[in-house]
């Protein structure tokens, strides 16, 4: 029996999770759950599965929480940051999945490492604001990171089809988004409506927006710097409209290996529960005759700038990647009230880029500082860009 923590469980992610829970329920047992706002959800989550720990985004979260859940014996010892914690360190736990979006569960992270927890990473944020820190802990303490990002899941599969020192490269795949193929000035006028129709993967609005910029795909190149321990030059990025290759790893011989499989996200996250078993899933067989054509193309960089300032960043001190990551965080919700054009998000991102001097980062607070004023130095810019839409 293997016994989790869910950090973020009424997300897209979080309720594929618990899918994956009630079809393996003499495998798996929830002990934690996390969430943000959502406490309607929340409340049934945590009478259907019994957790003994639980946590909201604010102590005003948690006390609705108490008052839906009446008597109940499931522990709240606190809400926010430290209520993620409390879930995600808490001594019954083996596995922590962390599908909370954003930056809030750092420190979760951080905790449930120190603990020697396995860590389960749905969440790309983590690693990209803070992949230094977090993979040093967790070779530290020999604590494994299991991807559950559906390219990182894939390349951490074909990564056991050769030795380490014979990889060439590794390839992401992106689905290109709902703007694939539309020109840089055609993508002045697209709406956050039309952004939100992802072509082939259903999933939250943050994420959804990153995979219409591609910046989705850019977080994803740094993700798997840190994960995989790789050069900047032995990342690479094809598009591949219809996400059934979800990546590949290229060996020194030239032999490409790929994984393929249906776009559901419990096929990566009952990877990472079941790691290193695999066990049977209620999910159908990928149907490769149905799949029809499968095309690859290069990714479309002036169109889709994010994903070279990603490349950038990575190139650059890791303090870049931080400034990346908060002033696309800083930008898409704004492009999602509408105050912000399209394309308005790379430029909002370029220019914060522009105004930092990159460092290196060796530690949490350092993080959050760096965080704290990009954030600003993009509000700043995003009020000037804003009269332009
Ligand atoms: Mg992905």
């Amino acid at each position: 029996m293997k016994r989790i923590a869910i950090l973020g469980s009424t997300g897209s992610i979080g309720q594929s999770a618990l899918a994956v829970v009630d079809a393996h329920p003499d495998r798996l047992r929830v002990i934690g759950l996390a969430a943000g706002e959502n406490v309607e959800r929340f409340a049934s989550q945590v009478m259907q599965y019994r957790p003994r720990v639980a946590s909201m985004a604010s102590a005003g979260h948690v006390a609705r929480l108490r008052q839906a859940l009446g008597a109940s014996d499931v522990a709240l010892p606190a809400a926010g940051r430290d209520g993620l914690v409390a879930v995600a360190s808490h001594p019954d736990v083996d596995i922590v999945l962390c599908a909370t979006s954003g930056t809030e569960a750092l420190e979760a992270v951080l905790a449930a490492i120190d603990a020697g927890k396995t860590i389960a990473l749905a969440n790309k944020e983590v690693l990209v604001m803070a992949g230094g820190v977090v993979t040093a802990a967790a070779r530290r303490k020999g604590v494994s990171l299991l991807p559950v990002d559906s390219e990182h899941n894939a390349i951490h599969q074909c990564l056991h089809a050769g030795h380490r020192g014979d990889l060439r490269r590794i390839v992401l795949t992106a689905s290109g988004g709902p703007f694939r193929g539309r020109s840089a000035s055609q993508l002045e006028r697209v709406t956050a409506a039309e952004a939100l129709q992802h072509p082939t993967w259903r999933m939250g609005r943050k994420i959804t927006i990153d995979s219409a910029t591609l910046m989705n795909k850019g977080l994803e190149v740094i993700e798997a710097r840190w994960l995989f321990d790789l050069a900047p030059s032995a990342i690479d990025v094809v598009v591949h409209p219809q996400s059934v290759v979800h990546s590949m790893v290229e060996w020194a011989d030239g032999s490409v290996i790929a994984q393929l499989g249906v776009t559901d996200m419990r096929l990566p996250i009952q990877y990472a529960f079941s790691y290193p078993e695999r066990w049977t899933s209620p999910l159908p067989s990928l149907d490769l005759v149905a799949a029809g054509r499968l095309e690859f193309a290069a990714p479309d960089t002036r169109a889709f700038p994010c994903l070279d300032l990603a490349y950038r960043a990575l190139r650059a001190p890791d303090s870049a990647a931080v400034v990346l990551n908060a002033a696309n965080e800083v930008a898409v919700p704004l492009f999602l009230e509408g105050r912000l054009s399209f394309p308005g998000i790379a430029r909002v991102i370029q220019a914060a880029m522009d105004a930092h001097a990159p460092v290196a980062v060796e530690t949490l607070d350092h993080v959050r500082e760096i965080d704290r004023r990009a954030r600003e130095s993009a509000r700043t810019i995003a009020r000037g860009l804003e009269s332009t839409v």
